[in-house]
């Protein structure tokens, strides 16, 4: 095959999923040269996304890693870039608890009084209208919601229209490794950046990473009525998607045969909607998903530890949304200025396994 001749870019990015999209956004701000590689056929976490930024997780309800830090930095990173596009792709959403049994609640009241920053009580009786509230209800304020596909799409076509981006599909066979840069068929760039989410696995630069892909479903759900301002959970989280759609999931599954949707998870979710819903719903969509997650539960981000024109800003698990963004510009902010990336993220933890 024959190419045009060499186009010389600061940056080959390779995907435009969460981390790819913050990438190009931080080096356009700081006008440094950039193309962005992207397969459409190639499954994409983000696309199936919730798009949820909880402060707090787990049985115990504490603190997400860094959330001090990450959550008034993705506020403002979301809001700019929604600027830039015309639409606001961030909206404040608290959650709903409506606890799924008497221990949860035992357990939301106990972090009501320890160490609470973002949980509140709420009134139960705004909720009896749409749900079975046999346990009570809580609140979490602070929980935001990204209007992922919409911030995802219209940043694609802002990309294409400013030669940004191919829809091409980047093989590992026409990387060419230079002294001081790489060679990507007629692309010559100071940096290549795989933000490929999972198919990073197959790198062979980096799949000496601890990788371990989750997989998740979610079905797509119409509940006309149901006002589409907060999230709301119990055994399943019911997140706002488009105008009277909701997205409602998910789960967690370490080993899968497949990135399918299954009948399994859709009975699940029926059960679930069938014993919290006083509404009636419709099922619209049934979407599945692999989060690039990894045992540690901490990001991939740095350079090869012994080729430093390769890049890596990976990992980010379920948290994608909150961690993108800073982790991107940290990124970055390491290769352009020498500064440090945070301990925890940094690939170069894993030194001796390159
Ligand atoms: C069901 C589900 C629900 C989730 N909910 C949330 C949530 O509420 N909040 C949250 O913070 N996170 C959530 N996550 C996690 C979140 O989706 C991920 O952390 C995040 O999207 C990862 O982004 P990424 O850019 O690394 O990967 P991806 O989104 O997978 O992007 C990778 C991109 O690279 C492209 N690509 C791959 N290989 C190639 C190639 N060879 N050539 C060209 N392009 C390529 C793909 O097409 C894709 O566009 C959820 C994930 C799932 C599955």
């Amino acid at each position: 095959m024959k190419y045009p001749p060499n186009e010389k870019v600061s940056y080959l990015i390779v995907g435009q999923g969460l981390v790819g999209t913050w990438m190009s956004y931080y080096l356009s701000q700081q006008s440094i040269s950039f193309k962005i590689l992207n397969d459409p056929a190639t499954p994409s976490a983000s696309s199936v996304a919730s798009g949820v930024i909880n402060p707090v997780t787990g049985r115990r309800i504490v603190q997400t890693w860094m959330i001090d830090e990450l959550l008034p930095f993705a506020i403002d990173a979301y809001t700019q870039i929604g600027k830039l596009i015309g639409e606001q792709v961030i909206q404040h959403a608290p959650v709903i608890s409506i606890h799924p049994s008497e221990q949860m609640k035992d357990s939301f009241e106990f972090r009501l009084t320890h160490d609470n920053v973002y949980l509140a009580q709420n009134k139960m009786e705004d909720w009896l209208n749409y749900f079975k509230i046999p346990f009570g209800t809580g609140q979490i304020n602070e929980c935001y919601w990204l209007d992922l596909n919409t911030l995802l799409q219209k940043w694609n076509t802002k990309l294409i229209s400013n030669n940004h981006l191919l829809n091409e599909k980047f093989e590992m066979d026409d990387l060419q490794i230079l002294e001081n840069g790489v060679q990507w068929k007629n692309i010559q760039a100071d940096h290549i950046v795989f933000c490929d989410g999972n198919n990073s696995m197959q790198n062979k630069y980096f799949n000496c990473l601890p990788f371990a892909p989750n997989k998740g479903e979610a079905l797509i759900v119409q509940i006309k009525g149901l006002p589409n301002n907060h999230i709301y959970k119990n055994n399943v989280s019911i997140v706002p998607w488009k105008d009277d759609l909701f997205w409602v999931g998910s789960n967690y599954e370490w080993t899968f045969e497949n990135n399918l949707p299954s009948a399994a998870f859709k009975e699940k979710m029926i059960a679930a909607l069938d014993s919290l819903l006083t509404i009636p719903y419709t099922i619209i969509d049934h979407i599945a998903g692999i989060r690039p997650a990894n045992t540690q539960r901490r990001p991939f981000v740095g350079t090869h530890p012994n080729l430093p024109q390769l890049a890596i800003c990976n990992g980010m698990g379920t948290k994608g949304c909150s961690l993108a963004p800073y982790f991107t510009k940290q990124l970055i902010s390491h290769i352009e200025q020498g500064q440090a990336i945070h301990a925890e993220a940094d690939v170069h933890r894993f030194s001796r396994l390159f």
